[in-house]
């Protein structure tokens, strides 16, 4: 099939390679010409492993264009995603300007066949709807009466495993009023589904709250857990334990809830506040999603509590080491990573940072912490701890997982390590001779 793909980010491309690698002809478009020209030279702007060689493979044997011309793409497409960004307005709803620029430029250029619009990015409840109003509109315009589907395909990828989550999908869901469409997608990802029918047929407006609900159970267990951790500190309990406790109830699983320093991402965050105001928009005060967000919001600072609670407010004096900057390993995103928060709050009181992040380092330099001075990046992860009063984990890379743990004692000033992700068992910290500082253990 000729697919066109708006939007070449994290969503775009990585569904752009797959797709491309399953022998369609895909184009992905993108406004950013700097982004289309690297693309084009075979640099893959963003980190995700396996990305960058199935871009390059696909490239080369031109089943994955990289175009910035719209009008060309749509014009010899089947099907067009739209997987732009839709990132938070200020009132918390998302901002969906990037998606009916597009919605409008597709309408100015569909031709007279029979096209399937896809909206692959994450949105409200009715922006289908919307879109279709949209398209109508310019082929108003152009006096045109062309037939076309929009249909909601939301996407489920995780940052960091996005190819295998694309090729190996849990669930496909489409949501589509025409059988038509629904056919044609059915289609698209047959060779996907080649262990059994993950293909989830369903109406428009649920397929785009799937998409919503998803996100925000995942991050209603991360917020519980970590308010369970809360608690557990307060009367002496040992979050570790009890997460292990629960766990093994078939219920509730192990996972995604492990207690940390908050979620960050261009997902949880923002799809949750966006529900929150979709839902109070029709009325209804949603006090779960609210608790969850400002439950999560506060975890940011539990690190920077317990820093301030061994050096005091004035850190003035102190050089900490920050082991992870993105907001989660396998990626370089960095967009509401819980490091933004720490790394700010620690050096507005005085506090200097030696940073190391295997893939994110570019994007704190040059964007997220810019124009914060006090910290020096290093590329290697022991450099950080030079001359350190203490260690702050932040993200779970591999690479923390099994440290050098009497180097660390070597370099440190001192022997405290704070972990944001409870990475490690905290008798044998202690044997090591660290004082080693988790979430939800009582210090
Ligand atoms: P992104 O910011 O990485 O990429 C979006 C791209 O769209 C950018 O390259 C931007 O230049 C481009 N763009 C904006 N306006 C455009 C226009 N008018 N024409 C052409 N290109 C345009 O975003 P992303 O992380 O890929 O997310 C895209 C959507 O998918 C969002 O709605 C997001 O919520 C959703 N989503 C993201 C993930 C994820 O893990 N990143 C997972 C599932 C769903």
């Amino acid at each position: 099939m000729n697919i066109s793909i708006i939007g070449s980010g994290y969503v775009g491309l990585v569904s752009g390679a797959c797709f491309a690698q399953m022998g369609n002809k895909v184009t992905c478009v993108d406004i950013d010409i700097n982004k289309i020209k690297k693309l084009q030279q075979g640099i893959v702007p963003i980190y995700e492993p396996g990305l960058e060689r199935m871009v390059r493979e696909n490239y080369k044997n031109k089943s994955l264009l990289f175009s910035t011309d719209l009008p060309q793409s749509v014009q010899s497409a089947d099907i067009v995603f739209i997987a732009v960004g839709t990132p938070m307005g200020e009132d918390g709803s998302a901002d969906l300007q990037h998606v009916t620029s597009v919605a409008q430029g597709i309408g100015q250029h569909l031709m007279e066949n029979y096209t399937v619009i896809v909206s692959k990015s994450t949105v409200p409840v009715g922006t289908a709807d919307k879109i279709k109003t949209v398209i109508r509109q310019e082929l108003v315009k152009r006096n045109k009466d062309i037939n076309f589907d929009v249909v909601s395909n939301p996407e489920f990828l995780k940052e960091g495993a996005a190819i295998d989550d694309f090729m190996y999908p849990d669930r496909v869901v489409v949501g589509a009023d025409s059988e038509q469409a629904i056919n044609i997608m059915r289609e698209l990802y047959a060779p996907f589904m080649k262990n059994h029918d993950q293909f989830i047929g369903m109406d428009v407006r649920s397929a785009e709250m799937t998409k919503y609900a998803a996100n925000a159970m995942l991050a209603t267990k991360i917020s519980f857990i970590n308010e369970i951790a809360n608690i557990c500190e307060l009367v002496g309990a040992d979050i570790n334990k009890v997460r292990s406790g629960i766990g093994s109830d078939a219920r509730i699983g192990y996972s995604f809830i492990y207690p940390g320093c908050g979620y960050g991402g261009s997902c949880f965050p923002k799809d949750v506040q966006a529900l929150a105001k979709t839902s109070k928009d029709y009325g209804y005060i949603p006090q779960l999603l609210n608790a969850v967000e400002s439950v999560n919001q506060k975890q940011k600072y539990i690190i920077v509590h317990k820093v301030i609670k061994q050096f005091g407010e004035n850190l003035g004096n102190y050089i900490f080491a920050i082991w992870g900057l993105a907001f989660k390993p396998g990626t370089d995103d960095m967009r509401q990573a819980s490091a933004i928060i720490i790394i700010n709050e620690l050096t507005s009181r005085g506090a200097k940072i030696q940073a190391y992040d295997p893939k994110a380092r570019f994007e704190a330099e040059t964007h997220y912490l810019k124009d914060n001075q006090n910290i020096t990046y290093v590329d290697e992860k022991y450099q950080a701890l030079e001359n350190a009063d203490a260690l702050i984990l932040i993200t779970e890379w591999l690479e923390f997982r099994s440290p050098d743990f009497a180097k660390i004692k070597q370099k440190l000033k001192t022997n405290l390590f704070f972990d944001g992700r409870n990475q490690f068992d905290k008798t044998r910290m202690q044997q090591l001779g660290f004082k080693y500082v988790q979430i939800g253990v009582k210090d």
